[in-house]
């Protein structure tokens, strides 16, 4: 498979398609990119790479770093975590209030706003300095020094924050909270604030297709069987309310971000990471989305 063409390819279609979508304006400072930017980068488990449109530019990757963060603390998730937060599709908006309150504080996925903060707050718990230790570990899964939080996009999510504040006291409320608000909400936004390029974050995907080994620090980052729950996560609850659909168009485990981004993994062939910023209805980019649909069309081989 000649992965370079193939993308080639891909890019050109969804470019002539002319799609149409609305950067994310709830954080003012994501509001101010270029919407017409587009790019793509794969990266095989031998660590080629390959690359088309602006698959160099660093973009804020937002709630994709809910991978990452998730990775850090999975093995815990056999013993306490697990009673703290769910495996199931949420089938609502990402930052939901109302099925959090039904369901007692437990949030339905790691990968919901509530979620993520229960897995963010558990960083704070096992780590004195969890920012620190949540970019150390992301260079390292991406081999190279590229994370770079962008503390203009942080301090705007910051100043725009009643939602994700809410979620935090709601959680307390119901004893689902170890630290304090604050603390935990400045490292979530500073998290999500982080910015790469479709290259860098595709390295940082790619010991999730392989079996949870890491080429880029040459370790075990996950065992098999962990590597392999992560991506079901991402399959069943990586695309907000629309994962089914993803599964369905794409049937690719994957995150994506509100920033524009998508990464996925095919899994025992390459990780690949789609960026353009303007969104549909349901928070998931337009041509990120399609360009990952073509690609898995054209494949000759699919994860079913
Ligand atoms: N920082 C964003 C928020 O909490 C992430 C949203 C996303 O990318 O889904 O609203």
């Amino acid at each position: 498979m000649d992965y370079q063409q193939l993308i080639e390819e891909v890019y050109r279609e969804v470019q002539a398609e002319n799609l149409k979508g609305k950067v994310a304006d709830y954080i003012p400072e994501i509001a101010t990119v270029d919407p017409n930017q587009f790019g793509i980068a794969l990266v095989d488990l031998k660590g080629n790479l390959y690359g088309v449109g602006d698959y160099l530019t660093p973009f804020s990757i937002q709630s994709i770093s809910k991978v990452h963060t998730l990775t850090m603390v999975f093995h815990r998730f056999n013993s306490k975590l697990w009673s703290r937060v769910n495996v199931e599709p949420s089938g609502n908006p990402f930052n939901s209030i109302a099925q959090l309150e039904y369901e007692n504080g437990i949030p339905r996925n790691p990968f919901i706003n509530a979620g993520a903060l229960v897995i963010t707050d558990a960083l704070c718990s096992k780590f004195e300095n969890p920012l620190e230790q949540i970019s150390a570990f992301i260079n390292e899964i991406a081999g190279c020094d590229c994370v770079r939080i962008n503390q203009a996009v942080m301090n705007s999510e910051k100043n725009n924050a009643a939602r994700n504040t809410a979620l935090a006291y709601f959680l307390k409320s119901y004893n689902n909270f170890e630290n304090s608000i604050e603390e935990v909400l400045d490292v979530y936004f500073s998290h999500c604030a982080m910015e790469m390029s479709c290259v860098e974050l595709a390295k940082t995907f790619s010991f999730l297709a392989n079996d949870g080994y890491s080429i880029y620090a040459n370790r075990e980052i996950l065992s098999e069987s962990h590597a392999r729950r992560v991506n079901a996560l991402m399959l069943t609850c990586g695309f907000y309310d629309e994962a089914g659909e993803f599964a369905y168009k794409v049937g690719l485990p994957g995150k994506s971000g509100v920033g524009g981004g998508v990464a996925a993994v095919m899994p025992h062939k390459f990780s690949i990471a789609v960026w353009s910023p303007e969104l549909n209805e349901k928070g998931n980019s337009v041509k990120s989305i399609r360009a990952l649909e073509l690609l898995t069309d054209k494949l000759a081989f699919s994860l079913f």
